[in-house]
């Protein structure tokens, strides 16, 4: 059986990994370890089409583009070779999730021990926190090829076919977004990961016939923004199912050291903790706040990034002392201004800010919630006390926090904001005193 040319369609994965590829090694192919992978069979081994409006200059959808533009930090262009530069090869380079990596590298090492592929894993968590980063390190822990694509890339069984038939013996299958898988090819997917066997139907009617294929074994790595997304089934063929949190400011300034090391760009303590302050809790944040500084301190600044240079490059770019930007802060002015803290549903929120649902539930919204500046209630999106301080406004006689609990809003009294704890999902929140990293647990932000 000849493998399918054109496997990978969704350019928002492709573009990154092959331009990722080309910084890190020079473009030559190689990918045992290189976290850029292979693309299997894409039709762009030309040249280098990274660039989206390239992407939409060669006829894809445009509203795809742009809404891809938008929805993931991942596809912004400009992040894919500095990311290529500073991305941990290695387990030990790994900032931060240290349950996660320590139960990682026991799968890895008893797999390494049994000299078999290691078992399916399954990497959860909202955008940039390094679900990418971990599954390219597992293929150079392995020493194992790297072999990419994702989701919405695989409309159909042909394709996932396509793409297993040319794995290899350990090969790391990496699918991200593995929650847009089609049901057709995750049904292909469930004996392949199994018992590593491939059932494919040939032609149609009476005269189809259903050949089996023994598959090399291999490991599947998904990622996934969306966990409740994630069907059952699917879910129960991961032997490691790891979840990835929002990281500390402490971990994130290590992250910033780091990748300015690694830049060769000066920074001091005080500023990297001043831009891990503002990085919203996720590594491509800080990555990316860290180039923009460093932008502004060799322009106007001395080149070094001190504090005060951190500070001011920041606000140079629209970026608030909590790290929000101007989509989240449309979001908090929505709630607290437009609907006067009252519970809204998150289409109206997406229709206010511009933006789609999915896009605030995924991209916007983890970080909001995890902050305590936004609560998910029975009755929708409620913006906390917080949000109204962080925006320089009082708390309005009508606020409805009464809602947490389910109540009906204009039963609770006025003013109770502050002497009446909420409670949500049986824990009692103190909603005054939210604060950032304690506030909500995992389970709310992503799923
Ligand atoms: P995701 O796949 O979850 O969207 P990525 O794996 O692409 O995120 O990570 C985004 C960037 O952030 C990477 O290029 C990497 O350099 C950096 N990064 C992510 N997690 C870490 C970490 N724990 N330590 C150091 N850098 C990290």
């Amino acid at each position: 059986m000849s493998p399918r040319k054109e496997v990978i369609r969704d350019p928002s994965f492709r573009p990154s990994a092959r331009s990722a590829r080309a910084d890190s090694d020079g473009g030559d192919g190689g990918h045992s370890g290189d976290l850029a992978g292979d693309a299997i069979g894409p039709e762009h081994e030309h040249g280098a089409p990274e660039d989206l409006d390239v992407l939409q200059a060669e006829g894809l959808d445009e509203s795809w583009v742009e809404r891809h533009r938008k929805l993931d930090p991942s596809v912004v262009d400009e992040d894919v070779a500095l990311e290529a530069n500073v991305r941990p090869k290695h387990l030990a380079e790994f900032v931060g999730q240290s349950e996660l990596k320590e139960r990682l590298s026991i799968v890895l090492e008893a797999a390494r021990r049994r000299e078999q592929p290691v078992d399916h894993l399954l990497f959860a968590g909202p955008p940039g926190l390094g679900k990418t980063t971990l599954a390219g390190i597992v293929a150079t822990e392995m020493g194992a090829n790297f072999r990419v694509t994702s989701g919405p890339a695989l409309a159909r069984a042909g394709d996932v076919a396509a793409i297993l038939t040319v794995l290899q013996e350990g090969d790391i299958l990496f699918i991200d977004e593995i929650h847009r898988l089609a049901r057709a090819v995750e049904e292909v997917l469930y004996p392949a990961m199994e018992d590593f066997q491939l059932d494919l139907v040939l032609g149609k009617g009476p005269t189809a016939r259903s050949i089996r294929f023994d598959l090399p074994r291999f490991t599947l790595v998904g990622a996934t923004t969306r966990t409740g997304l994630v069907t059952g089934p699917l879910r129960d063929r991961f032997g490691l199912v790891a979840r990835l949190d929002h990281y500390r400011p402490e971990e994130l300034e290590a992250i910033v050291r780091r990748s300015a090391r690694l830049l060769g760009t000066d920074v001091t303590a005080e500023g990297a903790a001043e831009i891990a302050k503002r990085s919203r809790g996720t590594p491509r944040l800080a990555i990316r706040l860290l180039r923009r500084v460093r932008d502004y301190v060799e322009v106007r600044g001395a080149g070094v990034i001190t504090v005060e240079a951190a500070r001011e490059g920041l606000e140079c770019f629209g970026v608030d002392d909590l790290g929000l930007d101007r989509v989240d802060r449309m979001i908090l002015e929505t709630l607290c201004e437009r609907f006067a803290g009252t519970p809204i549903g998150l289409s109206t929120l997406a229709v206010s800010v511009g933006e789609e649902p999915e896009t605030v539930e995924d991209a916007y919204e983890p970080f909001l919630l995890k902050a305590g500046l936004v609560l998910r209630t029975p009755r929708g999106r409620l913006a906390t006390p917080a949000a109204f301080r962080h925006l320089g406004l009082g708390v309005p006689a009508s606020y409805e926090l009464g809602n947490l609990a389910g109540n009906d809003a204009r039963s609770g009294p006025a003013g109770a904001v502050s002497d009446r704890p909420a409670r949500a999902g049986g824990r009692v929140l103190a909603a005054d005193n939210l604060s950032l990293f304690d506030a909500i647990g995992p389970e709310d932000t992503c799923s």
